[in-house]
């Protein structure tokens, strides 16, 4: 088996390993990127955060995905029967964008590896990475599919295998996540939504008539399709694959606003299922390797969260190792981890919440005073880092604060 040098190998080709890449790439690094699929491959998680847009942009593929041509999006619209509640991203309390889009991932995730690419990172798709050595100079075990090993050997590993979740595993780094376990079953409709028609810019989350846990997704794409999803406890929607259409299906039905907008819509793809997404370890880092997006933690899809905090991991890590391959000495825990999970730790007590309803019962207030409604709508555009405000300084106070205050007026 041959042995490849490259200052830093990346596992994975997902958004998080991209942006990763021409980083680092812009920074003067070599980059060697593994793949274990080929792209254009499905991937959930169309729906971005506006505050994504900042780090397409630092990593040279702002116009690439503007001139893609994906569905425009600029706000979330939150239902549950007769209450409804519409948050527009442009007025919102944290400077920056303040729209972004909606993505076939297929196509997203495939447009931002071939910037990393021609930025000159050296991508290997069918390449899968099976083992590692950590420590000053790690190595990784990898394979192509015919099975040819060789062995990797770099100044530093950066793990953005998504669920995969290579070195957690492969270094028994897990540590329990305390989000229930819940699942998610989706597939793409054939809308009825007009081009043009201002719902089409916005997520629409639907709460379940009886459960306030249970909750959809309808993610309005390009070109005259949708995304929608059920989300609850694992339970909930555990039918066996035969059945999961007619479950959404019913689901869909069960729910009046996404009744009335999908209705019976041919469904595009055999309906899909996922469960256990929710992940934690104890240290996004450790000696030559640091964690990136969901192969560190992930929370929830509810507030469509994951891939901003994949590209801000990606920005806040390759700040820091430029800085350990110039030499200086950093402390990935200071520099890193913390910073990193400030943003998950505000999205985690909105996310906890939502599910409890309280979060609920805030959105579809009526009488909301406009400044506290922007502060909302920052952290629903992603601005969870943003520490002047108030719901990012103190998320947890504030909101109990504010739901006693929206119960009691
Ligand atoms: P990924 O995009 O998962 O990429 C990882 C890559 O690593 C894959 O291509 C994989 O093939 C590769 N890989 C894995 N193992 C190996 C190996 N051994 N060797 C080599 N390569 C390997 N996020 C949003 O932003 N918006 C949403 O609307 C949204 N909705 C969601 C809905 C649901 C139901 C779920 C579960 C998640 C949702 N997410 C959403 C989250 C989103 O899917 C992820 O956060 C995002 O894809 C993470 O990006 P990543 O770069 O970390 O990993």
């Amino acid at each position: 088996s041959s042995s490849q040098l490259a200052d830093v190998a990346i596992i994975g080709a997902g958004p998080s390993g991209a942006v990763a890449a021409a980083l680092l790439r812009k920074a003067g690094h070599s980059v060697l990127v593994l793949e274990r699929q080929h792209f254009p491959r499905f991937s959930i998680g169309e729906s971005l955060l506006p505050q994504s847009m900042a780090y397409l942009e630092e990593a040279g593929m702002l116009q690439a995905v503007v001139e893609a041509g994906f569905q425009y999006k600029n706000g979330a619209h939150f239902v549950h029967g007769e209450k409804a509640s519409s948050y527009d991203f442009r007025d919102k309390h944290s400077a920056g964008w303040g729209t972004t889009y909606q993505v076939e991932r297929a196509k997203f995730d495939d447009i931002l590896i071939r910037c990393a690419a021609q930025q000159g990172a050296d991508v290997r798709f069918g390449h899968a990475v099976l083992a590692i050595e950590t420590g000053d100079a790690p190595s990784l075990e990898a394979a192509d599919e015919a099975g040819n090993a060789y062995t990797v050997k770099a100044r530093f590993v950066l793990d953005a295998s998504g669920f995969g979740r290579v070195l957690p595993r492969l270094l028994d780094l897990e540590s329990p996540t305390r989000m229930p376990a819940r699942a998610a079953i989706f597939t793409h409709v054939r809308d009825a939504l007009p081009a043009g028609s201002t719902d089409r810019n916005k997520i629409c989350i639907a709460v379940h008539p009886e459960r306030r846990d249970v909750w959809y997704w309808m993610i309005p794409l390009a070109d005259g399709r949708s995304s929608v999803g059920c989300v609850a406890e694992a339970a909930f929607l555990d039918v066996p694959e035969a059945g999961r259409e007619a479950k959404l299906r019913e689901l869909i039905r069960t729910e009046p606003t996404l009744a009335a907008l999908i209705g019976d819509a041919p469904f595009l793809m055999p309906v899909r299922h996922i469960g256990g997404y929710a992940a934690n370890v104890e240290r996004l880092y450790g000696p030559g390797y640091a964690l990136l997006g969901n192969a560190g933690e992930f929370l929830d899809p509810v507030f469509s969260s994951g891939v901003t905090i994949a590209l801000r991991s990606a920005h806040l890590a390759v700040r820091t190792l430029e800085r350990q391959l110039r030499g200086e000495t950093v402390d990935w825990l200071a520099d890193y981890d913390r910073p990193l999970r400030r943003g998950i730790d505000t999205f985690r007590a909105f996310v906890d919440r939502w599910y409890t309803g309280e979060l609920q019962d805030i959105i579809f207030y009526p009488a909301q005073a406009p400044s506290i409604r922007r502060m909302i709508s920052a952290v629903l555009a992603g601005y969870a880092w943003d520490e002047t405000n108030p719901f990012v300084a103190d998320p947890v106070r504030r909101l109990n604060t504010l739901h006693r205050a929206c119960m009691t007026l």
